[in-house]
């Protein structure tokens, strides 16, 4: 390969601060507000212009679409996001579910006024680019911007990109499953203009369950068979009917999947619909060809509904997500490993910081936690095996593939990541390694926030 040598520099040094946040997403807003919570001072920083990840960048609302009546769950922050967006009038009732669908765009105002309230110092618009070491110790990152080139420090820095970027730049042992078995990457997009009545009408007529989720590419799901008679706000027909009209071509029997919202006002939202297979999140020549297939593939998804679905005829796009969506990359390879096991037979742990009920979405299987079943989620599972100063959490902590498709969702990277952040503020306070923290009193701060961990 051709490359070019760039000169050694001086990079200014911006702030320092206990804990360190890189990413807003589910698991990085979690943590930073669970450190400041703690007693430390945090610093949370964003590539993006608002904090929310994958809620406010790509567009995804469905929270907690797997709560039941005997759903057993954590509380703590991730309720916390739930409620207060609620709260705000950024949330309406799930349709399948006992939960609310959170308004993507409303979310960004909710995660402002979090962040204000918590006295967090807010870094948008800083992209990180390279890790501070000190031997095997991060001790803070480099950003880039519009300011150019700056350094922050910090005595903890936690890793909440999603991509695992930090830990992946700092040489932590990883993991990444090859391209072709990586999750499919979505274009996520909202809808202007349905007759909700003519909408409802149709759903309630012909209500789609999780058994018809089978039957083509990423849709075949393996059940606990409790699940399959269920509703599902599942859309398929309309897209069948488009193959066979020669509207849609036959290969792209993978345009199918659920909506979210249908609102008063018309609008129709988190329209998870198009699914890319061999997309790497960590390769931006992939991200590219990703966007645009997408964006291609949401307008053919699209007009199939026009055609096809009652209440549909005179939509149009009202906006994709900033970004496509990622669901699977690199992966921590941490000092313990969430198995397969773990997550479908109640995993428990010395060093809970949270629990999460058992709900397995991803890799053909969909296991809905409709009884009292759960798992410990163990901090080991953040701690990188052979680089200090570093946690890892949200979707890229460590785990097999099946322990992926439980801890990657949303509300569970909430939980990861205020454990996270509570354990960084003790090892800020207490001058360890985050590897030496003392359980018992992450526990006990766990219980003043209000999280359940066992
Ligand atoms: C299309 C789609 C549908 C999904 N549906 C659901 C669902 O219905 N329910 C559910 O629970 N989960 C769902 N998921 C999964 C879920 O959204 C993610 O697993 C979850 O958001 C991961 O949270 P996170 O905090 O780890 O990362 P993210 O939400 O990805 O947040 C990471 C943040 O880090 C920032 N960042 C990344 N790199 C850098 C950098 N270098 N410098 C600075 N900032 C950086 C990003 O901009 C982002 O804000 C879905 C995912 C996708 C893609």
């Amino acid at each position: 390969m051709n490359v070019i040598t760039e000169p050694a520099r001086q990079t200014p040094v911006i702030h320092q601060t206990d804990v360190l946040v890189v990413g807003s997403g589910p698991g990085g807003l979690s943590a930073a507000l669970a450190a400041a919570r703690a007693g430390a001072e945090v610093c949370l920083v964003e590539r993006f212009g608002c904090f929310g990840g994958n809620i406010t960048v790509v567009g995804v609302e469905g929270f907690a679409w797997y709560r039941h009546e005997q759903t057993v769950e954590a509380g703590g922050i991730g309720r916390e996001f739930e409620d207060r967006a609620r709260e705000a009038g950024a949330a309406v009732p799930e349709s399948q579910s006992l939960s609310y669908e959170i308004d993507s765009e409303g979310f960004k105002l909710v995660a402002d006024r979090l962040v204000e309230e918590a006295g967090l110092h807010a870094m948008l618009h800083r992209h990180f680019v390279a890790p501070v070491v000190d031997g095997d110790r991060v001790t803070g990152i480099i950003v880039e911007s519009k300011a150019g080139r700056e350094a922050i420090l910090a005595r903890v820095v936690i890793d909440a990109t999603g991509d695992a970027d930090v830990a992946h730049r700092a040489g932590a042992l990883m993991t990444q499953p090859p391209r072709e078995e990586m999750m499919a990457a979505s274009v996520m997009f909202h809808l202007a203009g349905v007759d909700k009545r003519a909408f409802m009408d149709e759903v309630r007529a012909d209500p789609q369950t999780y058994k018809d989720w089978g039957g083509g590419g990423e849709w075949n799901i393996e059940t606990s068979g409790k699940e399959d008679d269920m509703f599902s706000p599942f859309l398929k027909k309309p897209f069948a009917k488009a193959i066979e009209d020669g509207l849609i071509p036959p290969h792209l029997n993978t345009i199918a999947g659920t909506w979210g919202a249908v609102h008063d006002t018309g609008e129709l939202t988190y329209m998870n619909l198009v699914h890319l297979d061999g997309i790497d999140g960590t390769d931006p020549d992939s991200l590219t060809a990703g966007e645009i297939e997408g964006r291609r593939q949401a307008m053919l998804a699209i007009e199939a509904l026009r055609r096809y679905m009652p209440g549909c005829s005179g939509v149009r796009l009202r906006n994709f997500g900033m970004s496509l969506g990622i669901r699977d990359t690199r992966k921590l390879n941490a000092v313990y490993n969430m198995t397969e096991v773990d997550v479908r037979e109640e995993g428990r742990f010395e060093d809970s910081i949270g629990i999460y009920p058992e709900f397995i979405d991803g890799y053909g299987i969909l296991i809905l936690p409709t009884t009292g079943r759960y798992m410990h989620i163990p901090y080991r599972s953040m701690l990188p095996r052979n680089v200090k100063g570093l946690l890892v959490t949200g979707r890229a902590t460590g785990g097999d593939r099946i322990a992926h498709a439980a801890t990657r969702n949303m509300s569970c990277c909430a939980v990861a990541g205020q454990g996270a952040g509570i354990a960084a503020a003790q090892a800020a306070r207490s001058n360890r390694d985050v590897a030496e923290v003392d359980m018992t009193a992450v526990q006990a701060e766990l219980d003043r926030q209000g999280v359940r961990w066992q």
